[in-house]
Formats: structure tokens, sequence, C-alpha cells
């Protein structure tokens, strides 16, 4: 990663119990590796660990984020949580659009732009997730669609916002269990378009994470890419030694 800044972080998704979530962030508090370079490091627990792990971390440089928020600031909406209550966990950052929710959750490009503009509003950063399915990579559509998921979710970002706004590129057919990684030559015209747009839409310096399957195999690979500014994983960092051990290695 040549001295360069460089972001690593994990999504718990739907996984820890409590205690797991207090050892993971306990290890993570003594154990962040500063002596590694310029990480950044975050971590993204399900919302009822939020204030435990944001307690946890605090004062220490990992940043924790919550897996979505609400678009709506607040009220009746029942199930829901705000980028208010998020922030005033200690949350530094939102993951929005994750595969899974647009799955699961029927998430379009118009709800992710106004749940992007709500985490914005509260001084947190994005983790805006985007990724072509299998279809669409084999009709030859990949560029196109992930470039359009990243203009629609910034449909509501106002101009000073935008630079807290971080690209997670995730394949949907590279996340999770029985999927393989996206190799290098197929990540980097993508991040390459990603980071075209950002800059056409006001970014100076923009960051653009690749998620799916990463793992110590193939860590070091994608984090040499000069394409490749971070790091999103799932399984591979859901315990604490996996998710030192991969910062160790980039
Ligand atoms: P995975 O998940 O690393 O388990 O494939 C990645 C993600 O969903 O961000």
């Amino acid at each position: 990663m040549s001295g360069r800044e460089f972001w690593i972080g994990t999504s718990w998704k739907m996984t820890k119990s409590v205690a797991e979530a207090e050892r993971f962030a306990a290890a993570l508090a003594a154990g962040w590796p500063g002596h590694h370079g310029p990480l950044r490091l975050f971590v993204i627990p399900p919302y009822p660990h939020l204030n435990r792990v944001a307690g946890a971390l605090r004062g220490s440089p990992v940043l924790v984020g919550a897996q979505d928020t609400s678009p709506w600031p607040d009220g009746a909406h029942t199930g829901d949580v705000s980028a208010a209550m998020i922030a005033e966990t200690g949350a530094a950052l939102v993951e929005i659009g994750h595969a899974e929710r647009r799955r699961d959750h029927h998430e379009t490009d118009d709800l992710v732009a106004a749940k992007v503009a709500a985490a914005l509003e509260h001084g947190m950063r994005v983790v805006l997730c985007v990724g072509e399915s299998q279809v669409i990579r084999d009709e030859g559509r990949a560029l196109e669609h992930v470039t359009g998921q990243v203009r629609a979710a910034f449909a509501l970002v106002r101009p000073e916002e935008r630079d807290r706004v971080l690209v997670a590129y995730e394949p949907v057919w590279a996340i999770g269990e029985g999927s393989r990684a996206a190799t290098l030559p197929e990540v980097e015209p993508v991040h390459a378009a990603v980071r075209a747009v950002l800059k056409d839409l006001g970014q100076a310096d923009p960051v653009i994470l690749y998620g799916g399957s990463v793992n110590p195999g193939n860590v070091d690979e994608l984090a040499r890419s000069a394409e490749v500014d971070g790091l999103f994983v799932g399984r591979a960092a859901w315990d604490p030694d996996g998710f030192l051990g991969l910062c160790a290695a980039a």
C-alpha cells in the first residue's frame, strides 16, 4: 500500500452475542495495529451492540459504524433507527446500500440516496456499497450499473458533504459463502470508472474500497493495487485475530 492511507473495515452483519461483541472490541482496543502504517480501521456491529462497541473503542483510532440508517429523521417508523440516534452512540460512519439490504429489503437507489443524506446530515461518514450481479456482469453492463448506483446515491448530497462518502465496490457474486473474490483485472476497471464519477461529482480524493471474499490469501494483492484504497471484509474478519491479521498483511 506504499505509504498512502489505506482503509480496512468489517461489518459483522447479523452475527455475535453481546459477549462476543465485547471480546472483539476489547481485543481491538488493545491490539489496533497503529504500527502498521497509515491504516484507517472501522468496525460495524449490529445495532444492539453499537453503544457498547463505540464505548469500548472511544479514544482509539478505530471508527465504529452502523449497518444501516432510517431515511427519516424521527417519529412513527416502527423498527427504524434514525441517523441522529446512531450518531449519539459515538458512531462515526454508516454503511448504506449493502447488497444484502438491496436484496432482503428491496432497497432502491432512491431509498439509498435518502439514507446517505440522513447519515451525512448528522456529521457521519458513509460507506456506500455498490456492485453488480453476475447477470449484469455477463451482459457486459457492470461499469454502467455500478457508476449508475454511485451517481444515484449522490442525488441529495450537498457539496460540503461529498468528501465524507466512501464507496465500497462489492460485486454481488463475490460476497459470502460459496463465492469467489473478484480478481484485480475485474476490480480495477470498476474502481477507475467509479473514481472518475466521484471526481466528476466533485470529490477531491475519492476513497474506493473493495469487498467480497477478501481473505488472507488475496489481501496482499488487492492492497498493492493503486486503484484499491481499502478493503471491506465480512467472514475473514469476524474474529479479532482475523481482522488484525488482515490489517498486518495489508
Ligand atoms: P464476505 O462479505 O467478505 O464475507 O464475502 C463481504 C461483504 O459483504 O462486505
